[in-house]
């Protein structure tokens, strides 16, 4: 059960900012120097920590931490490893692919969009269909989970039509790294980008990319950023466990606590067992109190989940008030196709706070 602090009066269900454990916000409660080798041993050990937990073989990636949220980080890696020569395809089936969309837009770099809708998967043989139909493509970046639905994209499917073609993969892992088992040497993923306050279950501030050094190497003054230089970031970083510019430390330090808690209480597996319980109990409930879920069960994540609007009057609103005055706070829906709103189940969030939860839509409800 999540502790019951009275600075937190509600519990948050949504895709991150999460709620975090006492002890990670309590990390940030000492002030650190960034020059100073105790806050830079702490910047390296994260980054050693970051690629164990994402490979086997250690020696072929590095990780890289990047200021701002979760987006500074893909638009830091979409700028630095694609050449002025190359070309993208971005496999698109919600908002976050979208994102990536308007990034390679705004950045003039060359892409190409694979659309799909949102409530439709990337099809292998489809995205077969496109590489092979268009050979200048050098990269292909795929969104893992897309929190827009909850969706989970059949990422080791797509990987390995990628790495046959010799692509180099992007991955937007944000809202699955830490909360679902991967690893990047066997699917062959070239960047996985994460942030801190996802599944790692810290505070945000910053977000990360674990990266191939052997691609990474080949990025030296490609970026069309000075700020979100993901190259340049990386030297600095790895030479001396400095950031280019101001970082945030408090933010850090409450990082490395997350690690330590997330080790602690068993790794990965076991924190994916804790979302794939609180999930399967969230859709079990709420099934029985009338609210049916977008996805199908076979393309649902264990991170997010989209429920249809139990009626075409409901209001939303209303129902948001009231479950939050009970402890909870939820997320509205983001997509165009149907009305829905969002319950996500990572973060300090147990089997027994699900169940209070359905106990209290379930008193709302009747
Ligand atoms: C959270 C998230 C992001 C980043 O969003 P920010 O608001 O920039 O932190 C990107 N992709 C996915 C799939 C996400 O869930």
């Amino acid at each position: 059960m999540h502790e019951m602090v009275p600075d937190n009066p509600y519990l948050l269900m949504t895709p991150g900012p999460l709620s975090t454990s006492k002890s990670v916000r309590h990390a940030m409660l000492r002030d650190w120097c960034t020059w100073d080798d105790d806050y830079q041993n702490i910047v390296q050990n994260i980054r050693t920590r970051l690629v164990a937990l994402a490979t086997h073989s250690s020696e072929d990636y590095t990780a890289v931490l990047m200021q701002g949220s979760g987006s500074f980080a893909v638009e830091a890696t979409l700028s630095t490893v694609i050449a002025a020569d190359q070309k993208v395809l971005i496999v698109s089936n919600g908002a976050y692919g979208q994102r990536m969309v308007q990034m390679a837009q705004v950045l003039h770099l060359g892409h190409l969009v694979y659309q799909l809708a949102e409530t439709q998967p990337p099809a292998p043989a489809e995205l077969a269909q496109i590489l092979d139909a268009n050979p200048d493509i050098t990269h292909v970046a795929l969104v893992h989970c897309e929190t827009t639905t909850g969706m989970l994209n059949p990422l080791a499917e797509c990987a390995q039509v990628v790495n046959a073609r010799d692509k180099v993969l992007i991955v937007d892992a944000m809202s699955s790294f830490g909360g679902i088992p991967l690893d990047v040497d066997d699917l062959g993923i070239d960047f996985l980008i994460s942030s801190a306050n996802k599944c790692i279950q810290g505070v945000p501030g910053f977000g990360f990319v674990i990266a191939r050094r052997a691609e990474l190497e080949k990025c030296e003054g490609q970026a069309r950023s000075l700020c979100l230089d993901l190259y340049d970031q990386w030297i600095q970083m790895d030479t001396s466990g400095k950031w280019r510019f101001t970082s945030p430390t408090h933010v850090v330090r409450a990082f490395l606590q997350a690690l330590d808690e997330l080790a602690a209480k068993g790794g990965i597996a076991s924190r994916n067992a804790r979302y794939v319980k609180n999930q399967a109990l969230l859709v079990e409930g709420m099934n029985k109190l009338g609210f049916k879920t977008l996805l199908k069960r076979k393309h649902q994540s264990p991170i997010i989940t989209s429920f249809l609007y139990p009626e075409p009057n409901f209001d939303f609103n209303a129902f948001y008030d009231l479950v939050k005055e009970s402890g909870f706070v939820l997320y509205p829906g983001k997509i165009s196709q149907a009305d829905t709103f969002r319950v996500g189940n990572i973060g300090e969030v147990y089997p027994e706070d699900i169940r209070e939860l359905l106990s209290v839509i379930g008193d709302i409800r009747h």
